[in-house]
Formats: structure tokens, C-alpha cells, sequence
């Protein structure tokens, strides 16, 4: 299914979770964000890019490496992988790759392809690193905090901004890495609005917008949101409760999301 299409760019998005693929297409190259989910909607992805690949290059950003992100890889063998260095060092790739045959087999899920653990061409080690594709430029970020590995992408000139699973619309932090550095990546992607004219906001999860009062207010949410999280949170539940459609089910990741926050800060 696709969530939008207008000018170069156009994201998919899965079923499952809302999830998006980005795919932006260049003079010189096609650019695309985590592949994903079901394989008739890898399928539909791929045919999309080989209609428009031409003799152009392909490549993905893995904006992280949670399973979802990357179930779609193996059938895309023939891009320039770009991802962190955590991402490509990270040292239990196999467990990822293992989480990806298991939700097929639970699933009676057939693909074309075998699921693989993508090997990184480009390795973002800093932030500000850059990557020029002919007249299009790629600046990077390290953002840590949802996972160890995540990062940011700026797409210029377009102003399109890949932030992976950071402030999204449909999803409050999910914070599996560590509090603190997801409130520093917080800050950097303000820093990143503040910095680039964004014209273009793809989350992860949830809908693609190109209002920039929608984007103050997913960076607004996560800003009060990562405030609120260490004190008593009734307001803020009952807030994410109307806020969320789909609260009831995150709910856990919550309660886990504030442990975690409270670990960290007793130290
Ligand atoms: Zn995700």
C-alpha cells in the first residue's frame, strides 16, 4: 500500500504496525529505507524499484536494526547498504536473522528469498557525516536510545527527513537502548528541524507529513513525554491513552519504558 506519493518520494506502508518504506528517487540513484513486512508487500517494493532503477543505484539506509526493519533485505542484495557502526558490528546478527525465519514460520509466511543480516557498504560512525550521491546529499546521525544502533537521515535538497522509529504519530518512545541517549537523540533531531528547512518527515511507524506544526508536535510529545517519565505518570498514561489509537497494546512498553528511566537516573 502506498501512504504517499508526490514529486520523487514515495513511501509504502505495511499492514503490520504501520511500518513505512521510504523510496526516493535521484538522477543518479534510488534511495530506500527498510524494506518490510509481508512478502507480497516486499514483493510489491521490489517491483516498484525495478520499474524505476533503471541502470541507477540502489540504495538502503537500515534506519535500525529491531527485526521488522530488516526482514526485507534479502531481497534487495544488490544495494549499497548504509547503517551505523552498531548496526554493522553489532554481534548477535544471527538472533535477528533467526526472529525473521520464525515470524514466517509462524505465520506460513513463503518468500523468494532468505533472510540475511544486511553487510554495511557505508558505516555511519559520527554525526554530520555525509554521503553525496550526485546532486543529492545524505547527512547523517547517530540516534541511539529506541536501539543501540538507530540512525537519522537527511535527505537534501528535498528536506526529507528519515528519522526510523523516533517521532512518530502512531507510536509514543519505545525505548529498548538507554533513556539518557534517547533524550540526547531527542535533542539532535530538534537541532537537525532547527538546521535543515524539513520539508518532508517520514517516521518509521505511522503517517508521512509534510506539515511542519505536525512535526513540532511529534517532537513536542516526545520532548514531554521522556520529561514525564520518571515521575508519577497517571496524567501521562491517560493522556497516551486518548492520544494513541492502538495504547492498549504498547501499554507494557510503557511500564517498561519508565523502569528503565528510573534505573538509569538512580545511578
Ligand atoms: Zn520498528
Amino acid at each position: 500500500m502506498i501512504q504517499y506519493q508526490k514529486k520523487n518520494v514515495t513511501v509504502f506502508q505495511s499492514s503490520l504496525y504501520m511500518t513505512t518504506s521510504a523510496v526516493i528517487e535521484t538522477d543518479e540513484a534510488v534511495i530506500m529505507t527498510d524494506p518490510n513486512w509481508l512478502p507480497v508487500e516486499v514483493d510489491g517494493i521490489q517491483k516498484y524499484v525495478e520499474s524505476i532503477l533503471g541502470s541507477k543505484q540502489l540504495y538502503i539506509i537500515y534506519t535500525h536494526n529491531d527485526y521488522d526493519h530488516i526482514i526485507g533485505a534479502g531481497a534487495f542484495q544488490n544495494a549499497i547498504v548504509i547503517a551505523s557502526e552498531a548496526f554493522a558490528h553489532y554481534p548477535d546478527k544471527e538472533k535477528i536473522v533467526q526472529q525473521n525465519r520464525d515470524f514466517d514460520e509462524a505465520r506460513y509466511l513463503e518468500r523468494n528469498y532468505e533472510h540475511i543480516y544486511p553487510k554495511v557498504d557505508v558505516v555511519v560512525t559520527h554525526d554530520e557525516q555525509k554521503l553525496e550521491i550526485g546532486e543529492v546529499t545524505l547527512t547523517f546521525y547517530l540516534s541511539p536510545g529506541h536501539t543501540d544502533d538507530g540512525i537519522f537521515t537527511v535527505v537534501e535538497p528535498y528536506g526529507v527527513f528519515l528519522s526510523g522509529d523516533y517521532l512518530s504519530d502512531v507510536e509514543f518512545p519505545f525505548i529498548t537502548g538507554s533513556y539518557r541517549d534517547y533524550v540526547r537523540t531527542i535533542q539532535k533531531a530538534e537541532m537537525t528541524f532547527d538546521r535543515f528547512d524539513i520539508q518532508l518527515h517520514v517516521p518509521g511507524h505511522g503517517r508521512t507529513t509534510e506539515d511542519e506544526r505536525e512535526m513540532d508536535s511529534r517532537l513536542d510529545f516526545s520532548k514531554h513525554y521522556l520529561e514525564q517519565l520518571p515521575k508519577e505518570d497517571d496524567g501521562l498514561k491517560a493522556h497516551m491513552q486518548e492520544k494513541f489509537t492502538f495504547f492498549n497494546f504498547m501499554s507494557g512498553v510503557h511500564d517498561d519504558n519508565k523502569k528503565v528511566a528510573q534505573r538509569e537516573l538512580e545511578k
